[in-house]
């Protein structure tokens, strides 16, 4: 058991035609539901960290109860920094003990990219840490960034791009986004990219960020106790079974998590308006997390018992 780079992860998780699930935690119930969720289903496991939940519960909180997660459950966690800005916040990372990091250059123009995620890589390369890197803009809205229109990536140039820069994996835009409004219409991915770059680049794993379904359970339960959350459609499960068989290896799903804690925090207070012991509201969320995160590995990832 330890902390572990995602490189043997994705290399099983390639010829076993599953994913690994990567979710974002930010305090230590979403923590705990996450990996009791993994271990309960034998499943390897992401923990990720955006800038923002980087900044509300710092790195150092953040690390020492990811190692205390790992000394709980036994099981291999690989810790991952979640869209990287810059390479100094890929270093403050790797520096704080991450194993894996994004950096997204994603907005830049091509050749700043490649630049850009060469430095990153070849530093955390240095340090025994792998690098993720993004080509192809998802719409949504990430921490504060809002992009309002996606551009899906160019499988030549992700060809290019990946032998340029030496990245360990890299994300692509085929049709998810980020945040709750990902679908008007229906949903569609476009596995056409996919199957090309997987093609051309077999054994690479690929990255699909703004994958959570965004249960309309979850909406109308936040809704029903107050809230007011307009969903929209999220991504199918059985489309992403489909691109965990290939050459997807790692899934983001952020969105889901979000729901279900509010929506299941809500419920307590719902139920119970004199409620106000926080136990009984988080904990209600962290038993709700950690169902969802096991519905996920058996339904999206197929990762049960890969470990
Ligand atoms: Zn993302």
């Amino acid at each position: 058991m330890a902390l572990v780079t995602t490189k043997e992860m994705f290399k099983k998780a390639y010829e076993g035609h599953y994913a690994i699930g990567a979710f974002n935690i930010n305090n230590m119930e979403i923590i705990q539901a996450v990996v009791n969720g993994a271990k309960a289903q034998k499943s390897p496991v992401i923990l990720q960290v955006s800038s923002g939940a980087m900044k509300y519960a710092g790195a150092t909180y953040l690390r020492k109860m990811v190692e205390a997660a790992i000394e709980d459950t036994g099981i291999d966690i690989a810790l991952h920094l979640d869209h990287g800005a810059s390479l100094d916040a890929c270093k403050e990372a790797i520096n704080a003990g991450f194993t894996s990091v994004m950096f997204d250059g994603s907005h830049y123009d091509y050749e700043e990219n490649v630049r850009l995620t060469k430095e990153v890589v070849e530093y955390a390369h240095s340090k025994g840490v792998v690098v993720e890197a993004e080509l192809g803009q998802l719409a949504g809205i990430e921490d504060d960034v809002n992009v309002e229109h996606s551009t899906y990536t160019e499988p030549k140039q992700a060809i290019d791009f990946v032998q340029r820069t030496g990245c360990d994996s890299l994300a692509i835009a085929i049709g998810t986004s980020h945040g709750a409004f990902k679908f008007t219409g229906e949903a569609k991915l476009e596995f056409g990219i996919l199957e090309e770059i997987q093609n051309a680049l077999p054994g690479f794993p690929i990255v699909l960020h703004g994958a959570s379904a965004v249960d309309p359970r979850y909406i109308a339960m936040c809704n029903e106790y107050g809230g007011q959350i307009s969903g929209a459609k999220g991504v199918p499960a059985d489309m992403l079974r489909k691109a965990s068989s290939m050459a997807v290896c790692k899934i983001n799903m952020d969105t889901d998590i979000r729901l279900a804690m509010t929506a299941n925090v809500r419920k307590v207070f719902g139920d119970n308006p004199k409620e106000f012991d926080p136990r009984k509201y988080l904990g209600a969320a962290r038993t709700s997390i950690q169902a969802l995160v096991e519905d996920k590995i058996k339904d999206v990832l197929g990762s049960t018992n890969s470990l």
